[in-house]
């Protein structure tokens, strides 16, 4: 990438993705003027451990499935790859080796989740390789959320974005699958298509 570029980072377990991922991930890309976002599906997830999660071969083709037309949007195997649990602060130092020291991170993340981060061990280091964009999702208080950053007073670089009320989540469309429920236009229809295919989330998982 160029010298200075900007890169946004789209962790999660997509399991499946869905227009909601899409959607931020592209909001995300133009609010910030970022060169390229990639997508990061988790490998075995940290905080998903107990839970039965799809192999991440299919999250990962699901991904690249639903990415494939934007010429913005990549996706990488890092963390698919990489056996056992894998920590942001990882990934992220990953990424800053790969792409140069000038490459501008940006980790793009759920609201909720950005808190977890902050009191995350390491959470230090990762201030220093990233800005947030903490996305937030229906039902949530912006206005609460920058206040109770400010009282914390983290070296985090937190910015907020709004994208449009998408109701879709992953939990959902899992048990819209096993109910056999519509779920036509809340994913791309190529990822239906290989849910379809490959008999995923038929079972309770
Ligand atoms: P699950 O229901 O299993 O938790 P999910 O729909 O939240 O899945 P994840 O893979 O956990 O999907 O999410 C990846 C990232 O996308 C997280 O940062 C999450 O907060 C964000 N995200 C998930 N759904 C939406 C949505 N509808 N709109 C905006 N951001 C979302
Ligand atoms: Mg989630």
């Amino acid at each position: 990438m160029r010298v200075g570029a900007r890169l946004g980072i789209m962790g999660g377990t997509f399991d499946p993705i869905h227009l909601g991922h899409l959607v931020t991930a592209e909001e995300a890309l133009v609010q910030f003027n970022l060169d390229r976002v990639l997508f990061m599906p988790t490998g075995l997830p940290a905080f998903k451990v107990d839970d039965t999660v799809t192999p991440a071969e299919d999250r990962y083709v699901m991904t690249v499935l639903a990415t494939a037309s934007n010429p913005d949007f990549d996706v990488s195997r890092l963390e698919v790859d990489r056996p056992g649990l894998t920590y942001t602060v990882d990934t992220l130092e990953a990424l800053r080796t790969l792409y140069g020291p000038t490459t501008e991170l940006f980790f793009i993340t759920g609201a909720d989740a950005v808190w977890e981060i902050v009191t995350w061990r390491d959470a230090e280091r990762i201030a220093d390789l990233a800005t947030f964009i903490a996305v937030t999702r229906p039902g949530y208080d912006l206005d609460a959320a920058r206040r109770s950053h400010e009282e914390a007073s983290t070296r985090f670089r937190i910015e907020y974005i709004e994208v449009p009320s998408l109701a879709i989540s992953s939990t959902d469309l899992r048990a819209r699958v096993r109910a056999r429920r519509p779920v036509h236009y809340l994913m791309p229809e190529p990822v239906v298509a290989y849910i379809d295919k490959r008999g995923l989330y038929r079972e309770l998982g």
